[in-house]
């Protein structure tokens, strides 16, 4: 970026209508993960910035997701100030199981990473922490903002429109962060000729559960199994979070509550006698699994972040991580701007964020494939992937390069 960087302002958007002038300094288009602890980091450190989201507030807040979050992650959330709840709430894990081949066997990421480990606490939870803390600083979310467009990238003027009840409505910025996910309108306002992305769909999905059940287990546990991946999870003492490896194609009609058990029982229970607690499902979904980048992830003044620029399946519990760790180099690169008129660090920007997108990229392919079933897959492949989980459990090498990945690379800076 060839420019000094401009004064701050005050953040204020009206309609255009009456034409009052509709500025700010970072114009950042989704509330999820990405936006809104971007603007949260910017307001830190004095930045102004303004959040459009397609979706209202209860519908931010009620979106069931992500719910692992690497040591970095709660770090970062808890020296800003947002880790209040989660401290209270979260449930801090210190291992993972992996069962395989009629056993289970620990892999203890807290003594591998010198006293790491993960949190479980839901993405809404989160969700609502920023929006809380946004707002309580007054900061700017207009919720239900709807057909949101990004122009005149190329300048160092760029603008979002938007309509908000009913009103057309244009807000000037300096720089404009994707933040919409993969389904957003940020990364495809970026001409095909300067964009390259990078896909694999996989062959299979996740039917996800939520059931009202005591915890089955005190850690997660990944299984490989003959019939395909389960994961079990938890998201509090009365709630449970459990997946099945399935056909992305299937419908959740096929899937009745007591067929979904059966499957359950069927691929989890072994002859160490653990047995798996049911109760009411009170959500289903299949989630289809495929690993995207979108190379660079900047164009002129618009920035991407999060699923807007990058997707992992979700077997390594990378997406709401990495979305983090993409707005943290953001707003360090934006506080150089606005600081001191330094442009290296948004040059910067896509390659430094890439460098651990596509580590998190290997990881989360490398769980997928150790731990799926493929349709096409002979008995060699199930027998070298019992040879490939008997090793990573069993080697002291191998199994820190996991519990390394599973707690979360260091952030780049
Ligand atoms: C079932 C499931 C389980 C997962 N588990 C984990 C996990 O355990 N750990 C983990 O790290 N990740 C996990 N993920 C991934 C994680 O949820 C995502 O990577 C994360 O939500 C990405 O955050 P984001 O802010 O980039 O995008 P999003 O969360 O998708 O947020 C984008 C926001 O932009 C808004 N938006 C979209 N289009 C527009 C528009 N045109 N105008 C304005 N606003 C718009 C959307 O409404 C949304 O609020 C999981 C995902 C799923 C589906």
């Amino acid at each position: 970026m060839g420019t000094t960087a401009p004064a701050p302002c005050r953040a204020f958007v009206t309609g255009h209508d009456g034409a009052a002038p509709m500025r700010t300094q970072v114009g950042i288009v989704g509330a999820g993960p990405a936006g809104l602890m971007l603007s949260h980091l910017l307001h830190l450190r004095g930045i102004e910035s303004v959040v459009l989201e397609v979706r209202s507030r209860a519908a931010i807040e009620a979106t069931i997701r992500a719910g692992v979050l690497e040591q970095g992650t709660v770090d970062l959330l808890t020296a800003t100030g947002v880790g209040e709840r989660l401290g209270r709430e979260g449930a801090i894990h210190h291992g993972i199981k992996l069962r395989f081949g009629g056993r289970t066997r620990r892999i203890d990421l807290h003594a591998l990473t010198g006293g790491k480990a993960i949190t479980l606490y839901a993405q809404h939870e989160v969700i609502k922490d920023l929006v809380e803390a946004r707002l309580a600083a007054g900061g700017q979310i207009r919720f239900d903002a709807k057909d949101v467009s990004v122009h005149d990238l190329d300048t160092d003027a760029p603008s979002i429109r938007f309509r908000q009840n009913g009103r057309a409505q244009e807000l000037r910025c300096d720089v404009i962060a994707g933040c919409d996910g993969f389904h957003g309108v940020c990364r495809p306002s970026v001409p095909e000729s300067v964009r390259t992305e990078y896909q694999r769909v996989y062959p299979f999905g996740w039917f996800s559960i939520l059931a009202e059940a005591p915890p089955a287990s005190d850690e997660l546990i990944y299984t490989c199994h003959e019939r395909g991946f389960v994961l079990i999870s938890t998201r509090s003492p009365t709630l449970q979070r459990f997946y099945f490896q399935c056909d992305p194609h299937d419908q959740i009609a096929n899937w009745p509550d007591d067929r979904i058990w059966q499957e359950f029982h069927a691929r989890l229970e072994n002859q160490e006698g653990w047995r798996l607690i049911e109760g009411p499902i009170i959500h289903k979904i299949i989630i289809a699994m495929r690993s995207f980048v979108c190379e660079p992830m900047r164009h002129g003044r618009l920035f991407l972040a999060g699923d807007a620029a990058h997707i992992v399946p979700p077997t390594g519990a990378k997406g709401l991580n990495l979305a983090v760790a993409d707005v943290v180099v953001l707003a360090r690169a934006l506080a150089g701007f606005y600081g001191s008129g330094r442009t290296d660090l948004l040059d910067d920007y896509s390659q430094t964020a890439l460098r651990r997108v596509w580590k998190a990229q290997h990881f989360s392919w490398w769980m997928t494939s150790m731990l799926h079933r493929s349709a096409e897959a002979s008995a060699f492949d199930l027998r070298r992937q019992l040879a490939e989980l008997d090793y990573v459990t069993s080697s002291p090498a191998a199994s820190t390069a996991l519990a390394e990945n599973y707690v979360g690379l260091p952030m780049e800076l």
